[in-house]
């Protein structure tokens, strides 16, 4: 089968597009046949080694798959189901899904979701099901559109734009954090009410200033995380689910103890499966199928690579779906 594949190479690692042999796949109790998957930043990650995630070598990257259950020993899925899956250490830590095949374990595997299509949940991927996973977040600590205005930062990349879309639909006055101010109208078309200049936050950060949103959706971390706590409204909430401009959190207690903001971590690669699920659900619903297309782009798996590396310089819009037939 073909696959993309990352290995030792004489100088580091190398990756390339090259025939893999699935008696070489690891143990699992589910064979998919993969139709699509997606390029998040973490794939990128992996394919450009800019950060440890690959755990062993050689590894397939790919995150996320959709496909078509081949063989399953699982008591849950059976030949021919349509499954999804997202995270659990596929392209880390086990062979992942920029291949024609996958072999993962069924306790991994989620039903594809009623209403999506395969290409669909792979347009949504780990990005746009972390922004569910968020938007839940927020509303689980008892947040709503009435507490004010939510921020979204890294707003034209994945989670962005797909966060900015769902607070939309749930009533939020959305403000779009990026650093690609010519990309205003794409962001006003998803449902951002203000669209500001993320200069505006990537400087470090004084312990409090002025009160300016109840909520928010962090993909970025470091000095902008930092300046969006100091920003939040008294008992307001972030859900910080990123790091693309970097792992640190150079912030004070102030937020915390003077406006009683909450932060609020989100994972989406260990959450358990009910969360999964009820995640899955409230896409099928609430994710607009005109805005999820206006997003996303559809590329070969040949041109994932490239891609991968696009995305960790910043250079992806939205979302973009692989085939992988
Ligand atoms: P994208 O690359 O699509 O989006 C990231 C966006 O962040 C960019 O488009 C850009 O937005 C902004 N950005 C990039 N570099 C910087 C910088 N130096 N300073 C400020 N902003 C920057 O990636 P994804 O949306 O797929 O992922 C975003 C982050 O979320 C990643 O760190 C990823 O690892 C993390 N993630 C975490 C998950 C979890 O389970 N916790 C799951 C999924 C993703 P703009 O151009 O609009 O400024």
């Amino acid at each position: 089968m073909r696959a993309v594949v990352i290995e030792k190479g004489e100088a580091g690692q190398k990756v390339s597009i090259r025939d893999f042999s699935e008696a070489e796949l690891m143990e699992g109790d589910v064979t998919v046949r993969v139709s699509h998957s997606t390029v998040n930043y973490k794939d990128g990650l992996a394919i450009t080694g800019k950060m440890p995630v690959v755990r062993r070598l050689p590894m397939i990257p790919g995150i996320d798959l959709a496909g078509i259950v081949e063989q399953s020993d699982h008591p849950g899925f059976k030949e021919g189901d349509a499954v999804i899956l997202n995270g659990w250490g596929l392209g880390e830590t086990h062979l992942g899904a920029y291949a024609e095949k996958a072999r993962v374990k069924g306790d991994w595997l989620v039903p594809l979701p009623a209403g999506l299509t395969a290409a669909q949940t792979m347009a949504i991927g780990t990005a746009g099901y972390t922004a569910m996973l968020s938007l839940m977040a927020l509303e689980r600590h008892g947040l709503s559109p009435s507490a004010g205005p939510a921020i979204v930062t890294g707003a034209a990349g994945g989670v962005g734009s797909v966060a900015i879309a769902l607070l939309a639909r749930a009533g939020w006055h959305v403000i779009a954090s990026t650093g690609r101010l010519e990309e205003a109208a794409y962001l006003k078309q998803l449902g951002a009410a203000e669209v500001m200049d993320r200069a505006e936050l990537s400087k470090p950060a004084r312990p409090l200033a002025k009160e300016k949103w109840a909520a928010g959706i962090d993909s970025v971390g470091s000095h902008t995380l930092a300046n969006v706590l100091s920003m939040t409204k008294y008992a307001g909430a972030i859900a910080a689910c990123g790091l693309a401009q970097g792992m640190d959190l150079p912030t004070s207690v102030a937020p915390f103890i003077l406006r009683g903001v909450s932060l609020l971590g989100i994972d989406s690669v260990m959450a358990p499966k009910a969360l999964r699920l009820e995640a899955w659900h409230r896409l099928a619903r609430e994710m607009d199928p005109n805005k999820l297309a206006g997003m996303t782009r559809t590329i070969k798996l040949d041109e994932a690579v490239q891609a991968g590396r696009d995305i960790v310089e910043g250079k992806v819009r939205g979302r973009i779906v692989v085939e992988v037939q």
